[in-house]
């Protein structure tokens, strides 16, 4: 019977629709094979008929990776603070970035193995994310960036992200457009 297969195997989604000859239903029945695919074709039509509810985790993760990204800002130096120039790094640095409606202070400070960057949040359920670790306390966050470049980071509340630049393009940018 096992030669027999192939020939119902494209009859298998009538069965998951409930619209199988008799036949086909009566090998399925009989043959472990077909029966597990059956099962593997019912989990994979159910988990698109309920991605949300029934994925798991990283299979979301990776759909929502695919969708069209929320609505994405791009922060600005707000105002330099302690900051000497574009060129010159201090031990600690402190800076205002944001956008229109959100700003933070943004401190780094130097330490042997990066640097550390930290702040409090705004106000109303920010978060950070980035590509390494972060750790938020309260409504502080705090990460270690190995470098300058790598300073950089999302802020993220909702459906809305606002990238904060690494030091670097912050700085540079406001060394392009001086206002
Ligand atoms: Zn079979």
């Amino acid at each position: 019977m096992r030669t027999d297969c192939a020939r119902f195997e494209e009859r298998l989604a009538d069965l998951l629709e409930g619209r199988a000859d008799a036949e086909t239903a009566q090998h399925v029945a009989a043959c472990p094979a077909c029966t597990d695919e059956l099962a593997r074709l019912r989990a994979m039509r159910s988990a698109f008929a309920h991605p949300w509810e029934s994925a798991p985790a990283d299979v979301i993760a990776r759909l929502k990776g695919l969708m069209p990204s929320a609505p994405r800002r791009v922060a600005r130096l707000l105002s330099p603070l302690g900051l000497v120039g574009a060129r010159t790094v201090a031990d600690d640095i402190q800076v205002v970035v944001g956008d229109r409606d959100v700003s933070l202070r943004l401190m780094v400070r130097r330490q042997d193995e990066g640097y550390t960057v930290m702040a409090r949040l705004p106000e109303g359920g920010w978060r950070v994310e980035r590509g390494g670790e972060v750790e938020h306390i309260g409504d502080r966050f705090r990460f270690l960036a190995e470098d300058l470049d790598a300073t950089g980071f999302d802020l993220v509340c909702d459906d809305l992200r606002i990238e904060i630049p690494p030091l670097p393009r912050l700085m540079q940018d406001e060394s392009e457009h001086p206002d």
